[in-house]
């Protein structure tokens, strides 16, 4: 995928939910009953990426799709594939980046390739480096640990040369262990960002 050299000093984000279903169950989840498999349909992407990038293109701004859920790789890599081609046939003299928030336990060989060619920013939900504080607040739905699952496809993305930033969610349990992660993301060469979370 061509990478263009922006001179728009500005960026228009869009927000895109292919599907508000999820693996996970995390205590502080704010999708709740909201979740459902509904898959967001290329043809409804298709129409808002016209309209996102006709805006972008009045306003001379960049334009930046942020792939968002319920778990966005859900959907899977030929998804990603296909709305990636759509939205690269679309986007004219538009500078265009895409970074996709996943809770990171479906990080396919496959999924990694789409995301790797159409250089996406990612970003991945971990709460702890010792998995034992981790799955108290991101199990799986039915409570099974998640993090191993979570490291393993961290280090798959950053082998493909993936942008990776962690993103730890602060709860009472684990806010003594930034400095921990902090290390730990040092270690594999990804960002640390913060987000203060309470139980629901
Ligand atoms: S990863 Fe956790 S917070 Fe994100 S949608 Fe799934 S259950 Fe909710």
């Amino acid at each position: 995928m061509e990478v263009k050299t922006s001179r728009a000093r500005r960026t228009f984000n869009v927000i895109v939910e292919p599907t508000a279903d999820c693996n996970l169950g995390c205590a502080y989840c704010y999708k709740g009953a909201q979740k459902s498999n509904f898959v967001l349909g290329m043809e409804v992407l298709r129409q808002m990426a016209i309209g996102a990038l006709r805006y972008a293109a009045d306003h001379d701004f960049a334009c930046e799709f942020i792939w968002h859920g319920g778990e966005p790789t859900l959907a899977g890599s030929s998804y990603f594939r296909d709305a990636f081609r759509i939205i690269e046939d679309l986007s004219g003299d538009v500078t265009v980046s895409h970074s996709l928030q996943t809770n990171g336990t479906l990080l396919t060989p496959e999924l990694l390739d789409v995301l790797a060619t159409a250089h996406v920013q990612l970003g991945i939900g971990l709460d702890s480096a010792q998995p034992s504080y981790h799955d108290q607040s991101r199990p799986s739905v039915d409570r099974q640990s998640s993090h191993a699952r979570i490291v393993s496809g961290l280090r798959s993305a950053r082998s493909k040369g993936i942008d990776v930033g962690v993103l730890m969610s602060i709860t009472e349990a684990n806010a003594h262990m930034v400095e921990e992660m902090f290390n730990f993301c040092r270690q594999e060469g990804v960002r640390l960002g913060l987000n203060p979370s309470v139980p629901t």
